[in-house]
């Protein structure tokens, strides 16, 4: 290797942002008495964590729980009665309205070359199909920007088949580049008078299973409905357009907009002493879809945050803050929980010194991301630090918080992340494959501890995280 190379690597290494190693010289931000509880908490839930256990109950006692349907209404109760068992403090659900949608009958047909049967799942929020189906031919696409090329003889009166594949990674980027044509596709092919919206499922597996997902129509543009094929069959529309004839296929979906339902985010707390006014948040969505049993999403990350929180309740010494966990309502769906909560708590947002999202299933942690100020760096390191036996030493500075945390970064609320291993989780996510026999209790108890660490960290350390500056106070895009 080349000097210059070398010189470059070590400047590079002193300039990382968040190098663990960098601040040898100054002295720890946290006490050898904070390791070491961050330390014993890491190897209790190594050594078997509950989490899976809650994961189970949740969806046993619940089922699905999509906004306004009477799985959700019941999981209100299964929060509420978990916590109390489980020795929180100040339980309580706070009223949320939520959207109220529901799934109908959905079935799909190719009816032109040849006659095949097609699997698909309506898009959360479409609207429904004329009771007899709806039959077009279709036009295919890649992308919302090959849409934006095409003119309007060209769509008018067909229906729009987006035609792109979700790419398999561990940090889950495919999701972020795939999903926009969910959200936006509907109404971008209902302004060239697309009658109707197939997509490729916006998910990695190749099973018969779509994966559904919300849309949202814009204002003032024709609504059209909108189904996910599953990847397997949106192969086989790809494989008849590819012979260049015509082909045309036909859907019914069933679904209803119900208007709106009255649901709530159910909180407990691990009280804190002497800083008992400052809150460590950690949430997780008591939502899903209604496809599957909501297992990974988000069972995981209730059963994640309240079994952190419960093994610091467990310890013989109290947290200097209050832990305040919170199983959000209508993730999913609208945001509703999230938006509600924020406004509801806007008073005390200046004493929310940290908060942690976990939705990204039930597989092993990779890293660490966090946003709060540049002092904050030191600490963040050393947090690393403490993370690196799980695997998730790797810092980042970008991709922390979570949906619904995420509005509390315009009050600078510091935001972090435990992320995750995410290649299998787009097998599964948002489809009938959301079930708990995908829930390893070895990688869950991982992340239980990551969690657990983190949140140990924060509400205890004497001088917390400088909050989030004016300039990365903002919301993340969709
Ligand atoms: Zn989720």
């Amino acid at each position: 290797m080349r000097r210059t190379t070398v010189l470059a690597l070590i400047l590079a290494g002193a300039a990382a942002p968040t190098s663990p190693g960098r601040a040898a010289d100054a002295a720890p931000a946290l006490s050898a008495e904070i390791r070491e509880t961050a330390e014993s908490l890491r190897q209790n839930a190594l050594s078997g964590s509950r989490a899976s256990e809650w994961i189970r109950s949740l969806i046993d006692h619940s089922g699905p729980r999509l906004s306004g349907s009477s799985g959700e209404r019941a999981s209100i109760g299964w929060g509420l009665e978990t916590f109390k068992t489980l020795g929180f403090a100040r339980v309580r659900a706070e009223k949320v309205r939520v959207p109220f949608w529901q799934r109908g009958v959905e079935t799909g047909e190719v009816t032109a070359p040849y006659p095949h049967k097609l699997s698909l799942t309506a898009l959360g929020g479409s609207v429904p199909t004329p009771a007899a189906g709806l039959e077009g031919e279709i036009v295919e696409v890649g992308s919302l920007d090959e849409l934006a090329t095409k003119n309007e003889a060209a769509v008018r009166g067909r229906i729009v088949f987006f035609n792109k594949r979700m790419r398999r990674s561990v940090d889950g980027a495919g999701y972020g580049e795939t999903v926009p044509i969910r959200g936006s596709g509907p109404s971008r092919a209902a302004k060239l008078g697309a009658i109707g919206v197939l997509i490729r499922s916006v998910g990695t597996d190749s099973n018969r299973t779509p994966h559904t997902g919300s849309l949202k129509y814009d204002e003032g543009i024709a609504e059209i409905p909108a189904a996910a094929l599953s990847n397997p069959d949106a192969d086989l529309l790809e494989r008849l357009d590819r012979e260049g004839r015509p082909v045309r296929v036909r859907f019914t979906l069933g679904c209803r907009n119900l208007g709106q339902a009255d649901s709530a985010n159910v909180i407990g707390e691990i009280p804190g002493t002497g800083k008992s006014e400052e809150i460590v948040l950690l949430g997780a969505h008591r939502d899903s879809w209604d496809l599957g049993e909501g297992a990974i999403d988000d069972g995981a990350g209730c059963g994640i945050v309240i079994e952190a929180a419960r093994l610091i309740g467990a310890l013989r010494k109290r947290p200097l803050r209050t832990i305040r966990v919170i199983l959000f309502a209508n993730e999913e769906n609208g945001l509703a929980g999230g938006k509600s909560y924020a406004e509801t708590h806007a008073a005390e947002l200046d004493r929310h010194v940290a908060a942690l999202e976990a939705d990204l299933g039930s597989d092993a942690p990779i890293g660490f991301a966090w946003n709060a100020g540049p002092s904050a760096e030191r600490l963040v390191g050393e947090i690393a630090a403490l993370l690196a036996p799980l695997g998730a030493s790797q810092v980042t500075s970008t991709g922390a918080g979570g949906a619904d945390i995420s509005r509390l970064v315009l009050a600078g609320v510091p935001l972090f992340s435990v992320r995750q291993d995410a290649s299998r989780y787009f097998d599964w996510h948002h489809s009938a494959n959301d079930t708990f026999d995908k829930i390893d209790p070895v990688p869950l108890d991982r992340m239980t501890a990551a969690v657990a660490v983190f949140t140990w960290v924060a509400a205890n350390v004497p001088q917390p995280f400088e909050r989030v500056p004016k300039e990365k106070r903002v919301l993340p895009k969709n």
